[in-house]
């Protein structure tokens, strides 16, 4: 991202938004950030040498699991309205950059903004930057950059399902739901076990799947995983989960 003036924050995921806020600081620019959630939106420009950061807002991703697009649903006309005012935040800070007549103080810098599109209410807020923010605080070369696992983006999966055999599947639903229909040579083994600190051995030689009935509870398993030292390079998850499997079935009888 070195070689780049502005970054713009189109993610649908946390921790994306975390490690972008985290390089922006290290590199020292500014980080157009933009979030929706069902109907509600949110901007504002980060830029830890002249305001607040994300984290000076937000210090951690939320502790729960947090929808994605994939889950929520996203309207279409809302990312759009949010899009184009973290496009019209671009221009202005290209402009603050390259003409004489335009500041930082007309972008968002320092302001966070939301959008409720159902009532149409607007709020603008005046940010601080906290001194003893994890990140901004530090000096650039104390700066970690969180390790994330690699976020599936909404509905765009690099799961190759025509060679499903090449995979190890996982199945995290609980035995009632298995019962009903599995992946064929999959291992059961419920969320419920995960949450109790129980893990399967991960497979080292084939990548693998885990998966639920609709690809909520596989996103959990994913943290579950990487908290237990799973590599997360040869796990994914299935998005839509068993619901929206369309090989073949198993069933025990
Ligand atoms: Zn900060």
């Amino acid at each position: 991202a070195s070689q780049y003036d502005i970054l713009v924050d189109a993610s649908d995921n946390f921790d994306t938004k975390y490690l972008l806020n985290d390089l922006a600081v290290k590199l020292d620019k500014p980080l157009v950030y933009g979030s929706i959630l069902r109907w509600q939106g949110q901007t504002s420009v980060f830029w830890a040498s002249h305001g607040p950061c994300y984290r000076c807002l937000f210090p951690e991703p939320p502790k729960d699991h947090v929808p994605n697009c994939a889950e929520a649903g996203v309207l279409g006309a809302l990312a759009g309205v949010i899009g184009s005012l973290q496009a019209l935040e671009v221009i202005k800070l290209i402009l603050a950059k390259s003409d004489k007549r335009w500041s930082l103080d007309e972008s968002l810098v320092g302001r966070f903004i939301t959008f409720d599109a159902k009532t149409f209410q607007q709020r603008s807020v005046t940010l601080q930057k906290d001194p003893e923010c994890a990140v901004c605080s530090k000096k650039v070369e104390d700066i970690v950059l969180p390790e994330t696992e690699l976020a599936v983006a909404c509905g765009v999966s690099t799961l190759d399902l025509d060679n499903w055999q090449d995979y190890e599947f996982i199945d995290v639903r609980e035995e009632d739901e298995w019962e009903r229909g599995y992946i064929p040579d999959a291992t059961l083994w419920p969320l419920s076990r995960m949450k109790h600190g129980q893990f399967p051995e991960q497979n080292e030689k084939r990548p693998t799947v885990l998966y639920c009935q609709s690809g909520l509870r596989s996103r959990l398993a994913m943290n579950y995983v990487r908290d237990a030292g799973w590599d997360l390079s040869s796990v994914q998850d299935l998005p839509g989960g068993f619901a929206a499997w369309v090989g073949p079935v198993a069933q025990d009888t």
